[in-house]
């Protein structure tokens, strides 16, 4: 643990703000899930609004995503701790959004390893210093102790990367742009359980960060692959597999032909918004500002088609 992790600790411990393990979902045996609030950052959630997951084998214990804050990250430790006492060897992080790898600091110092997309460590250097300020303002003191995550191990676009947790094998898949240009998956293949990040949001409204084309053809290749259920990076613990996907891409290929329109009637980027329907509020939650943005996202990305 570093010096400011210490610090930041020992400032909340003062505060009286004790570690506390999170609520769980065994979703399959040994497969626990954490559902995060379906809530924008504040400082009350302390960046908790992503699933968080982790899969415990015969000798060793992989964790999916550490939350939003080292609090959080505290947290979720606590909770993997509360459930099992077989070594955390692999820290997997599916991709670079605060929610779901500001949680880290906690698991660093450890003999674990730190998984991710071959791109991952770009974007963390890119983006995580504007991410820890961002947050600092959403999250004030509850930001304590947050760091960046340093990556050890990654996984090249395209390649499959197997993780032995015991008598258990995790498949790691990155993939090409999609929600971000660093979304990896993970499957166990013993419970047919696929954790699929922010590829699929359910409920919450998806946010266009990487390719909106490319998130759809993405869909079809991730749709094609062997599960029981998903989990998803926003959503219930679990739901079925591939139904789930449905409603994500129904909103993505409506945002694509709007959006198409859009340009094929020459309207500005600012008419483009305006024009733009705006999803089904019964369907979808949080649906501004992102539905916004993602126009925004998407007429930037297919006025070069
Ligand atoms: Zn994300």
């Amino acid at each position: 643990m570093s010096a400011s992790l210490l610090a930041g600790f020992l400032v909340l411990a003062a505060a009286g703000i004790e570690a506390a393990p999170l609520p769980v979902e065994e979703v399959a045996p040994g497969v626990f899930v954490h559902v995060g609030r379906e809530e924008d950052f504040t400082p009350e959630n302390r960046g908790g609004i992503a699933n968080l997951g982790f899969v415990v084998g015969a000798d060793a214990v992989a964790v999916i995503d550490t939350g939003g804050s080292a609090l959080e990250g505290r947290d979720w430790l606590e909770t993997v701790r509360s459930i099992t006492d077989r070594p955390i060897r692999y820290v997997i992080l599916t991709h670079v959004h605060p929610d779901h790898m500001l949680g880290s600091a906690p698991f660093t110092g450890g003999d674990a390893e730190f998984l991710g997309h071959a791109l991952l460590p770009r974007a963390i250097a890119e983006r995580g210093p504007s991410y820890l300020a961002n947050m600092k303002v959403l999250l004030g003191p509850a930001l304590a102790g947050t760091e960046l995550p340093g990556i050890d191990v990654t996984v090249a676009v395209g390649a499959v990367r197997e993780l032995d947790l015991g008598g258990r094998r995790l498949e790691l898949r990155a993939w090409p742009t999609a929600h971000t240009d660093n979304d990896l998956t993970v499957r166990d293949r013993r419970t047919g359980t696929l954790f699929a990040g922010d590829l699929l949001f359910v409920g919450r409204l998806p946010v266009v960060d990487g390719s909106l084309v490319g998130w759809l053809e993405v869909l079809d290749e991730l749709a094609a692959l062997p599960a029981a259920r998903v989990v998803p990076g926003h959503g219930p613990a679990s739901a079925a597999w591939p139904d789930a996907l449905a409603p994500e891409r129904a909103y993505l290929e409506g945002l694509r032909v709007s959006v198409r329109e859009a340009l094929d009637r020459g309207l500005s980027l600012a008419q483009a918004v305006e024009a733009v329907p705006a999803p089904d509020p019964a369907r979808w939650r949080l649906i501004e500002p992102n539905h916004g943005r993602n126009v925004v996202a998407a007429y930037t990305e297919l006025e070069w088609e």
